[in-house]
This record gives structure tokens, C-alpha cells and sequence, in this order.
């Protein structure tokens, strides 16, 4: 039976080839499964235009155990010292999380807020900066998933290097599909995972970190397990990780990333995905439906869309329906309004877009809602 689609952001769909890449079982000191872990930790830099320092470069790539959220914590946890403070840039709810974990880890923070549905201005930042003291470190999402509104990582890095701060980005839900160079960016920690836009299966997060930041970071960690430092000293050493790997995580990270760069590399992924992601849009506002971002801070990642106005649309209905049919779409994640989610990334194709478009139209007409229909309320005051 086939499997559903996965129109989320995160676990997604993941091709045959990925999946069957797993049906082995590698000793987590076998020579040849140790190739790949260093192959991949290689490829990863590439990607992000990077170089290690053993290849004359500035950066060094750490695979981290669990999901994303672990290495991004293990970032944070490792990278700020004592008495650092960190900077949260937020719109949304992955940079309300990293201010969360810095609280849980005691460290000194500061929240930057914009609203939701603004991506955030470098100038804003700047300013920020300047009128604040002792801030060590700046952190900021890429592609914000809970709206799906991309933040200007380029040129926020300028001002952040520009008055002395280290630079975290987040690009959880952009690496591997939205160019990212880490050195022109800037950036001195980037964190992404496994099963995002690289299309493996989830189990791990990777780092790729500055150098000379890293060594900063040695002996900083609040945890034992989630030591940026320590799992990359490690994998330096022996080529191991310090815990045990997720072994079949990894074999079908090897070959996401060979398909990636069978398929074109970077470039021919973005395409695919805002292929999907046009006749998304095309199809979702045929039928009425409202985009919550405006088109040009709309990322080709995941798109958010305003429940409809018409009284008898039920979201669960709607989302189980669509289930039973064989795609699976996302709640949303808004503070301020009802929406739901879909995503345009993983192993998708158009076509997959298109089924799901039938399929949509065929669960409003049996919910018998028309999202064009507006709120008799909006209607007598459009304004
Ligand atoms: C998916 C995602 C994460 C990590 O989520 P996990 O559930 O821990 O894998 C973090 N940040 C962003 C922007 C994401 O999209």
C-alpha cells in the first residue's frame, strides 16, 4: 500500500531508494559506515559553500543525535558562556522556542519581536544593537515555519558582524533548498536536520559552525549529551559519535544526499519545490482560499491559509477527510488567528500538488463550503 503524502513540515516524504537505504544494519564502528558519516559531515559543508578547517576553510560540520530542536539546543546550551546574553530575533514560534530554551538553561536573553506576518528588518536590528549592551549572541529562524515567511539572513549577518556578536541561524526548513553561503551570511553557527529539505528520514540535526566559535565553546556545555564541542572533538577524533548513532538515520542521509545532488544539487531542488509550491497557490486561490502572507514575504517552503469564512468549515473534518484520501496537511500555528497549513517539500512533485488540489475541492463540496464565500458581517463592511 502506498504510503499518504506528507504536505507538512516536517518528518516528509521521503523517496523509496531513502527508505530502503535503512533495510541494514551498520556497526557504529564499522570502517565503512564511518566513510559515510564523514562523507556526509563533508557534502554538509558544501552545501552551505563552507570548507573545513582540515581543507584550509573556517568551518566544521557536528551531526547531533535527535531531532532539530536538540541541535539548535545543543547550540545554544554549548555556544553562549556564562555571562553571555543572547539576542532572539522573533516572528514566530521556532524563535519563541530558542528564547525558551535559553530561559530553561539560565541564560541572560533578550527577545526581539516582530510581528508574525513581517519578515524582520535588518535596520531594526542594527538599532537594536546599539542600544543594547552585552549581547554575545544573535539568533534568528531562516524560513520561519510557522507562516512560512523568510527572513533576510544576508543581510541581517552584516549588522550582526558589524557590532561584534556571534550569529545562529536557524535554516531548519530552507537548508538544502534555499542557497545559504555561511561565509557571505556571516553566520557562525547554521543548524538543520536530517529530515527537512535534504529528504531523509528524521533521527538527527547537524551544525555547521565557525571554527574558531567552536573552540570558544569547549567546556561551556550546560549538558552532558548535547555538547557541541564534545561531539565534534569526538567525530574529529575517531570519526564516532560519543553516543550510539542512529545508524539507519544516517545510511538514508548518505543517500538523500546523493539523490540531492543527482537531481541538480540546490538549484534544481528550489525549482521543484516552487514548481509545487506555484500550483499550490494557484489551485488553493482558485477555489478561494486566503493566503495569510503577502506574496512577496511568502517563502516556497510552506504556505499558511485562513480557515474560510463559511460557518460549516470544520478543520478536523476537513483534515481527516483529507487523510483518509491519502495526504496529510498541517494545522496552523498562529497566535493570532485560525489557519492551517501546507507544505510544497519533500519527495512531491506537481502532480502530487495537483492530487491534492482534487482532493481538497472534492472534501469542500462533500463539507458543502465554499471558501470564496465571505462572512455576511465582511460583506456589509468591506472596509
Ligand atoms: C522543524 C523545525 C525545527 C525543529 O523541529 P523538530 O521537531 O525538533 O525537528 C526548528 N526550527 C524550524 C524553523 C523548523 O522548521
Amino acid at each position: 500500500m502506498r504510503d499518504k503524502l506528507l504536505f507538512t513540515p516536517g518528518p516528509l516524504t521521503t523517496s523509496a531508494t531513502v527508505k530502503s537505504a535503512m533495510l541494514h544494519d551498520a556497526g557504529s564502528r564499522d570502517a565503512a559506515f564511518l566513510d559515510k558519516v564523514r562523507e556526509i559531515r563533508k557534502r554538509l559543508l558544501a552545501l552551505g559553500q563552507a570548507v573545513s578547517s582540515s581543507d584550509g576553510g573556517e568551518y566544521e560540520c557536528v551531526l547531533m543525535q535527535g531531532s532539530g530542536t536538540f541541535a539548535i539546543e545543543s547550540v545554544i546550551s554549548s555556544a553562549i558562556p556564562r555571562d553571555g546574553k543572547l539576542l532572539v530575533l522573533v516572528n514566530g514560534a521556532y524563535g519563541r522556542r530558542i528564547g525558551q530554551m535559553a530561559r530553561v538553561h539560565g541564560i541572560a536573553t533578550e527577545m526581539m519581536e516582530t510581528p508574525e506576518n513581517s519578515s524582520i528588518s535588518p535596520e531594526a536590528v542594527a538599532e537594536r544593537l546599539s542600544g543594547s549592551s552585552g549581547i554575545t549572541h544573535v539568533a534568528v529562524v531562516h524560513c520561519e515555519t510557522t507562516t512560512g515567511i523568510l527572513n533576510p539572513i544576508e543581510e541581517i549577518g552584516e549588522r550582526v558582524q558589524r557590532s561584534g556578536p556571534a550569529y545562529i541561524v536557524d535554516a531548519m526548513s530552507s537548508f538544502g533548498a534555499i542557497p545559504v553561503d555561511l561565509p557571505a551570511a556571516r553566520i557562525d553557527f547554521l543548524i538543520s536536520s536530517a529530515n527537512k529539505c535534504i529528504e531523509g528520514v528524521p533521527g538527527f540535526g547537524f551544525v555547521l559552525a565557525r571554527h574558531n566559535r567552536l573552540l570558544e565553546a569547549k567546556g561551556q556545555a550546560r549538558t552532558l549529551s548535547l555538547d557541541l564541542y564534545a561531539q565534534w572533538a569526538g567525530l574529529e577524533s575517531d570519526g564516532q559519535f560519543r553516543f550510539t548513532p542512529p545508524t539507519h538515520a544516517l545510511l538514508a542521509f548518505h543517500q538523500a544526499l546523493v539523490e540531492l545532488e543527482a537531481e541538480g544539487g540546490l538549484r534544481a531542488r528550489l525549482a521543484r519545490y516552487r514548481a509545487n509550491h506555484g500550483a499550490l497557490m494557484r489551485g488553493m486561490s482558485e477555489m478561494g482560499f486566503d493566503a495569510y502572507l503577502a506574496p512577496e514575504d511568502q517563502s516556497c517552503i510552506i504556505t499558511t491559509f485562513r480557515y474560510p469564512e463559511d460557518p460549516g468549515f470544520r478543520f478536523e473534518r476537513f483534515y481527516q477527510r483529507l487523510s483518509e484520501l491519502g495526504f496529510i496537511i498541517y494545522p496552523g500555528k498562529l497566535t493570532s488567528e485560525p489557519c492551517f497549513r501546507i507544505g510544497a517539500i519533500g519527495h512531491l512533485f506537481p502532480p502530487d500538488i495537483d492530487a491534492l488540489l482534487g482532493c481538497i475541492r472534492r472534501v469542500l463540496e462533500e463539507m458543502n463550503v465554499d471558501p470564496a464565500m465571505r462572512s455576511p458581517v465582511l460583506q456589509r463592511f468591506p472596509n
